[in-house]
């Protein structure tokens, strides 16, 4: 599979940001050397077929490896959910396997999920969830417009399931950003065609589009916010809406 990489980054720019074998990369999670690269998203939030041409960037064999836990209960927990809350829909066969594998996993689930007379009632582990999430939104911000931040002081994170939502909510949500702030020359944002002109006007406007990087399982949005930060949108399983806010 042909890995997509962020071009614009010789001359040090890219860093964190962009994995390539014949230079020195750093982790884009905690700055430390990076020898390995890491697929965003990560493959367990998709499913075989992979789709081609994942985005890659640099990490440190700590990191590429300490968030797997947490993905596999993440994407597993919300497989799982959907499953519960809809009817029709279910589990994919990586959830089956993964449970199959994961005794200790499908115990927790099966404690923290719970159908009784047609009642789904759920908790789940906040702090895993939002460990998950923001690694993501890192890892989409790095590789579409080459923004690194290893402060997690200075991050937002807001999300639901999309059952919680109102349709307002969701229009909100799907928007598409209208933004006068341009990235910055070399991202990769500059090289997709998204610069609008007003013909009467003759004012450029640019769309951040979605990414949708698989159907069903998982697309982003990558965009500037109000307050010039970063704004980073992903929904997964079309189940869990979720906004991140680097400012
Ligand atoms: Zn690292």
């Amino acid at each position: 599979m042909e890995q997509r990489k962020r071009p614009g980054c010789s001359d040090g720019l890219g860093y964190y940001t962009s994995w390539d074998k014949s230079k020195e990369n750093g982790c884009i999670y905690c700055g430390k050397p990076a020898t390995t690269r890491e697929h965003v998203p990560s493959k367990a939030f998709l499913i075989e077929p992979y789709p081609d041409n994942l985005a890659t960037i640099p990490a440190c064999f700590e990191c590429n490896n300490g968030f797997s836990n947490d993905e596999e209960y993440v994407a597993c927990f919300l497989d799982v959910l959907k499953e519960s809350i809809y009817r029709g829909y279910s589990r994919s066969l990586a959830t089956t396997q993964r449970l199959e594998k994961n005794a200790n996993l499908k115990m927790l689930l099966d404690e923290q999920i719970k159908v009784t007379n047609g009642t789904v009632q759920y908790t789940f582990d906040e702090k895993r969830l939002c460990r998950i999430l923001i690694k993501l939104a890192k890892g989409h911000a790095g590789f579409e417009l080459d923004y690194i931040s290893f402060d997690d002081s200075d991050i937002q994170i807001d999300y639901d399931f999309v059952f919680n939502m109102s349709e307002a909510d969701i229009d909100r949500f799907e928007e598409i950003p209208q933004t006068n702030l341009f990235p910055e020359v070399g991202s990769r944002s500059c090289m997709t065609p998204y610069i609008v002109q007003n013909i009467s006007t003759g004012e450029s406007a640019a769309f951040m589009f979605w990414n949708e990087v698989q159907d069903n399982q998982y697309r982003y949005q990558v965009s500037y916010n109000s307050s010039g930060g970063i704004c980073v949108k992903i929904v997964i399983f079309e189940l869990l809406y979720c906004r991140v806010d680097f400012d």
